[in-house]
């Protein structure tokens, strides 16, 4: 089993918690970091820590080569055409609200439509509310169905000649649903949209290749593919780049600067203002190495295997409801579950004190549990590094906390 050959990599997955080993079961929220990461962001400061881009001294040289480098990396591992179509974020919302800001405001206008899905983490939801605000222009929500998969005879109704942009993430944070973005982004372009795809789910968990989905701006975040905090990609089409405004003004991002104007560089320099996250960046490329190391479909089977087994063994749980498609080739390694015993805040809790990492709460997607009827859920989520008995783990603990909490009959009066 993967997992097997690579927990030895990951040295959090060593320690234990209260006593019990510690199970990771939150890796949609952000992943561990092997060990060789690691030690790249300990060897980028031990060895050649350095500003980019202006150093002419031989560490900031070695820096801004291996900066670019990175980029390099990404652009091969997301199969973009070539490495100046990659900006480096803080993040995936940072890579969202950037194409909002600079994409969004030059091109959406009164009356324009956006579609979004009612599925969106609210990084791919508050920019364009925002947007729309300021421009006046309107928001339309595909649904979803009881199984948590988008209902595309919907989209149809809702793009017209209005629709500028379709903005969709990839992989649901919450359901898990696999969203079939080439045949969204297909139609799209078909009535002359731009296509924007949320992947902070997908690129760390699947093969992802830009050309084959066909979207015109991908977004996702380094932290949640085994790289470090602070580096995020955007993914967009050059010609897109190179026609939009920038975003942050300042440094290195400028080619000639006056006192009343300036003129830019070209993408991708022209919207990395400032000093970016530097070892944050080079190391994600470690990060990508590694991954690739595995491969990205060992990956996916893997974690379709084990959400097989993880859907399977939480059915069996008495009082547990399941979200999200049951499909495995309509879904990733993201489950989400309510009891009827207890808050899913207090289910957590529980096996927190069983040593199991599980998030609780609305994950960032609010109206998505408004459509499903709870205010929260309790959500496993899966990577290369978890195997059955972390899911069995879980399963003994969701037992403890049905002891726990199931109410019990009063003790008999004397
Ligand atoms: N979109 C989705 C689908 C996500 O799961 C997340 C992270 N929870 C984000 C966007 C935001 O990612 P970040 O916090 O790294 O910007």
């Amino acid at each position: 089993m993967l997992a097997e050959r690579v927990r030895e990599d990951f040295p959090i997955l060593k320690q234990t918690v209260y006593g019990k080993p510690l199970v990771y079961l939150d890796s949609a929220a952000t992943s561990q970091k092997p060990r060789r990461v690691i030690d790249a962001l300990v060897r980028y400061y031990q060895e050649y820590n350095a500003n980019i881009h202006r150093g002419i001294y031989r560490i900031a040289e070695e820096a801004t080569m291996r900066y670019e480098q990175s980029r390099g990396k990404i652009a091969a591992f997301i199969g973009a055409t070539r490495p100046e179509e990659v900006v480096f974020t803080r993040s995936t919302t940072e890579a969202i609200n950037l194409v909002a800001y600079a994409w969004g405001r030059a091109n959406i206008r009164a009356g324009d439509e956006i579609i979004l899905t009612e599925m969106e983490h609210h990084s791919n939801l508050v920019p364009w509310q925002l947007l729309a605000a300021e421009k006046q222009a309107k928001l339309r929500f595909i649904p979803f169905d009881g199984q948590g998969i988008l209902q595309l005879d919907e989209y149809q109704r809702l793009l017209s000649e209005r629709t500028k942009l379709v903005a969709v993430t990839h992989q649901s944070n919450v359901l898990g649903t696999i969203n079939p973005i080439k045949e969204i982004a297909m139609t799209a372009h078909a009535a002359g949209a731009t296509v924007l795809v949320d992947a902070a789910q997908s690129v760390p968990h699947m093969p992802v290749s830009v050309g084959d989905l066909g979207a015109d701006f991908v977004a996702f975040s380094g932290h949640k593919m085994c790289g470090p905090t602070g580096a995020g990609v955007l993914w967009a089409r050059y010609d897109l780049l190179d026609a939009m405004p920038p975003f942050h003004g300042g440094g290195e991002m400028i080619m000639l600067v006056q006192l009343e104007s300036s003129t830019y560089k070209d993408p991708p320099h022209k919207f990395e203002a400032g000093t970016p996250s530097i070892a944050d960046c080079i190391v994600l490329g470690e990060a990508v190495d590694y991954l690739q190391g595995i491969g990205m479909a060992a990956i996916r089977a893997h974690e379709q295997r084990l959400t097989d087994y993880t859907l399977r063994r939480l059915a069996e749980v008495e009082g547990v409801t399941l979200f999200g498609p049951r499909q495995l080739d309509r879904r990733g390694g993201v489950v989400a579950f309510a009891t009827d015993v207890a808050h899913p805040h207090d289910v957590a809790q529980v096996l927190d004190q069983e040593g199991i990492a599980v998030r609780a709460g609305h994950h960032c997607t609010q109206p998505l549990h408004r459509r499903l009827g709870v205010a929260a859920t309790t959500r496993a989520s899966l990577y290369l590094y978890n195997n059955e008995s972390d899911i069995d783990a879980l399963v003994r603990g969701l037992h403890v906390a049905r002891h726990l909490f199931s109410p019990r009959p009063a003790p008999a009066k004397r």
